[in-house]
């Protein structure tokens, strides 16, 4: 069996952290684990945690450190994630950045890359707001590039409206953009450019494995 690997995706909102952080842990053999899907499924549940993350998601706005980092200690304890993880959306800020750390070091575990995928805010406006996710399956779309096939059941993030991805890009510019040199610092950022269609970012990323000796194939 392979040794364990945790990933860190980081990148702006519409970086393409979800469509190549599925490919990434599939290929890996790893659950991803998104803050965004749980704290929807939380609301689309109508949970306690739910109710309180709601507004603070649809204003475009970074839900209570404390919450979210309760959310991953709890499911990085669930057996498929031993093997390791791809995170997609968690560390927000240092401070989620350091509890992880924590939680991780009292397992003698540690974050082995984080892979910054960079792409300029022009563009990320605009992913965003042609974003479309097939409710039933949560592939990702993009009405220009990659349109949905005929039928399929498709939504448009209430988050990914005009104000709030910029209230998004502004949080990520406050809170998030820390991260990269904070992973820096500790060796193990990776950063790819995240300009270019799915596959071409796919094929960069693979660059980056197979120079940490664990060759993928995100196919
Ligand atoms: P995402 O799907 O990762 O873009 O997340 C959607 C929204 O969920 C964000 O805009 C935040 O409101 C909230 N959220 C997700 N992950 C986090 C996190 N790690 N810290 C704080 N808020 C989060």
């Amino acid at each position: 069996m392979s040794p364990a690997i945790r990933v860190v995706l980081l990148g702006a909102p519409a970086s393409g952290k979800g469509t190549q952080g599925r490919k990434i842990a599939q290929a890996l053999g790893v659950p991803k684990i998104s803050t965004g899907d749980m704290l929807r499924a939380a609301r689309d549940a109508g949970s306690e945690l739910g109710r309180k993350a709601d507004g603070i998601m649809s204003a475009g706005q970074l839900v209570p450190d404390a919450l979210v980092i309760n959310l991953v200690d709890e499911r990085l304890r669930e057996p498929d994630a031993t093997g390791g993880c791809v995170l997609d959306g968690f560390p927000r800020t240092v401070a989620q950045a350091d509890s992880l750390e924590e939680l991780l070091r009292k397992r003698d575990e540690r974050v082995d890359v984080a892979l910054h995928l960079e792409v300029e805010r022009g563009l990320l406006m605009e992913r965003a707001i042609l974003r479309r996710t097939d409710v039933r399956t949560g592939q990702i779309y993009h009405m220009k590039y990659n349109p949905p096939p005929a039928g399929a059941e498709v939504e448009h993030r209430a988050d990914d409206r005009e104000e709030a991805v910029s209230k998004r890009l502004d949080a990520y510019d406050a809170m998030t953009a820390a991260l990269v040199p904070h992973y820096q610092n500790r060796g193990v950022l990776r950063v790819v450019d995240g300009v270019g269609s799915p596959v071409e970012v796919s094929a960069r990323i693979e660059t980056v494995f197979e120079e940490l000796g664990r060759a993928i194939r995100l196919g």
